[in-house]
């Protein structure tokens, strides 16, 4: 399988009050093309860290060494052009709380209208036509209808949808979501990784699921990484991590699963 994302022997330390800090001691795995692999792992394993490093979102504080390949090119270290280039063209990312990426004060339309002016250099008409269907694709209905609305007029699952559609504006070929259904309703979330799941499928999109529920990850992964104290200490196909863990940590996870 052609591995759209490799990421090979990250460390990840974070400088403070004159001591560094590690985060990440040294995690190595691949995404495919059109493969969802889950990074699944207790809160502070170092799971979003590791996904904000591919594309050095971290900032200064932060020291990033190992190889991340996007496509083949090495990003660790690559021109800042480079990074902006891959951010802007190829992936794309949701986070868990769609409310606070969303402005308040501005309509739905006029929120995609930056996406896309951004990225595909679309205005008018073609831009409100591209605009609906996006909606369309990620579930929210009447979308023609609802493009002068607020963000506080949809509810939180809409919300999510909503950032859903401004992350495929730009047609990316890998989606990191890093916890995207953790702020929602046990039914929103179903319905939410639904929607991804059928994106994967429709769209070819390869993905990073990042999350500490091991239910949701169950639903979508192809692969599983599991994370403990900045490490991965088990991976595999998703079946048989499941099925047969190895790690006592894992089979501790599985074992704590209602
Ligand atoms: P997870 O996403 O698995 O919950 P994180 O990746 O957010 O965990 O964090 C991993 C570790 O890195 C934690 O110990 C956290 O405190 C630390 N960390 C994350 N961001 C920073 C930062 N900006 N500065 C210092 N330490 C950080
Ligand atoms: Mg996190």
């Amino acid at each position: 399988m052609t591995s759209v994302l490799r990421v090979e022997n990250l460390r990840i330390s974070f400088r403070q009050d004159g001591q560094t800090l590690p985060a990440v001691k040294g995690v190595s795995f691949e995404v495919g093309k059109g493969e969802t692999v889950a990074l699944v792992g207790e809160s502070g394993s170092g799971k979003s860290v590791t996904a904000l490093s591919t594309v050095r979102l971290l900032g200064e504080a932060a020291q990033v060494e190992g190889s991340v390949r996007y496509d083949g090119r090495e990003l660790i270290g690559a021109p800042d052009a480079v990074l902006r280039g891959v951010r802007g063209n190829d992936i794309s990312f949701i986070f868990q709380e769609p409310m606070t990426s969303l402005n308040p004060l501005h309509t739905l339309q006029k929120q995609l209208e930056e996406s896309l002016q951004l990225h595909q250099g679309l205005r008018g008409e073609a831009a409100k036509a591209r605009i609906v269907e996006l909606l369309d694709k990620v579930g929210i209905r009447d979308a023609a209808e609802r493009l002068n609305d607020f963000p506080h007029q949809f509810s939180g699952g809409q919300r999510q949808r909503i950032m859903i559609a401004m992350a495929l504006a730009n047609q990316p070929e890998l989606l990191i979501a890093d916890e995207p259904t953790t702020a929602l309703d046990v039914t929103i979330q179903a319905q939410i990784i639904d929607l991804l799941a059928e994106l994967k499928r429709s769209e070819g999109l390869s993905m990073l699921f990042i999350s500490h529920d091991l239910a949701l990850v169950r639903r979508i992964a192809d692969r599983v990484c599991v994370m403990k104290d900045g490490e991965i200490v088990e991976q595999g196909p998703a079946a048989e991590v499941f099925a047969a863990p190895q790690h006592p940590y894992t089979k501790k996870l599985l074992a704590a699963q209602p």
